[in-house]
């Protein structure tokens, strides 16, 4: 199974801020064998967050977005999520309720600007937020399952493990990362050595190099049935990319020269 994520917000367009929730959520689909295929950023822009939805839906089978649930005008992802549905915003009595406590449990009224954050797209299903205001959405759009998610990267943690994760489809089995660093070579001598285990580019496992400041590193992602058959593949291909590389390997993982 395939994922795309969409991360939603100016600032990250910008570059005022960095996009942490993406990588953390493609590392939270791999243990479901869900495989992230794309990152999207996108401006705070209705039209933009529609189309980016409907090209992601098309291409994967699970679309994660985060940002843009806001109560505020430059928050859009709910109305650019009932655009790609082809639906309209509708109120969710029940969300109504639980943001008034959650005001409530903090001695204020709610804001009027607040009430759109109870309304989700016709069809679409509120996912809870035990942290924040901002409900998140789950949704159909064609065939994916497209999952809204805040933008606050404590409060996406949250939903994601207690909101998504039990709704993934399950069945996906497991994708496993490992990273060998090697020392004292050029990537272009390095790679034919493995130019068999690097192609094709949907093999599985997938092998691929990544040269910075003058270590190479050699990744291998591997898809299994369960986590113990993805665990045996990564290990097999990292034990035949040490067989070919040799004493250029310094460490695995976190490992630094
Ligand atoms: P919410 O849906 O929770 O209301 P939002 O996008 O409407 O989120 P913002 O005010 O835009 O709310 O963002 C909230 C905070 O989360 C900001 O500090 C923003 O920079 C940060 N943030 C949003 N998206 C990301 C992301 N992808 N990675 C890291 N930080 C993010
Ligand atoms: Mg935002």
């Amino acid at each position: 199974m395939k994922a795309v994520i969409l991360a939603v917000g100016e600032e990250l367009v910008s570059g005022q801020t960095v996009d942490t929730n993406s990588p953390h959520l493609a590392a939270g689909l791999a243990p479901h064998g869900i495989r992230t295929v794309a990152h999207h950023t996108l401006p705070d822009e209705r039209g933009a967050i529609a189309r980016g939805i409907v090209e992601a839906a098309a291409e994967a089978d699970v679309v994660l977005v985060t940002g843009g649930l806001g109560p505020t005008d430059d928050d859009l992802t709910r109305q650019a999520l009932a655009d790609a549905m082809g639906s309209e915003l509708v109120l969710d009595e029940a969300c109504l309720r639980e943001l008034e406590a959650f005001f409530r449990r903090r001695g204020r009224d709610m804001p009027p600007a607040n009430r759109v954050q109870a309304m989700v797209p016709a069809g679409a299903e509120p996912i809870r937020n035990e942290l924040g205001t901002a409900p998140g959405i789950a949704a159909m759009v064609g065939r994916a399952r497209v999952f809204v998610l805040p933008g606050v990267p404590a409060e996406m943690e949250r939903m994601f493990a207690a909101g998504v994760e039990p709704l993934l489809p399950a069945g996906g089995g497991a994708i496993v990362h490992r990273v060998l660093h090697t020392f004292g070579v050029g990537e272009s001598d390095l790679a034919p050595r493995i130019a068999d285990l690097m192609a094709p580019r949907d093999a599985n496992p997938l092998v691929g190099t990544t040269a910075k400041a003058g270590v190479v590193s050699v990744r291998i992602s591997a898809r299994g049935g369960d986590a113990p058959a993805a665990e045996g593949l990564a290990d097999r291909t990292a034990a035949e990319v040490r067989r070919r590389l040799g004493e250029w390997v310094f460490g695995e993982g976190e490992a630094t020269l």
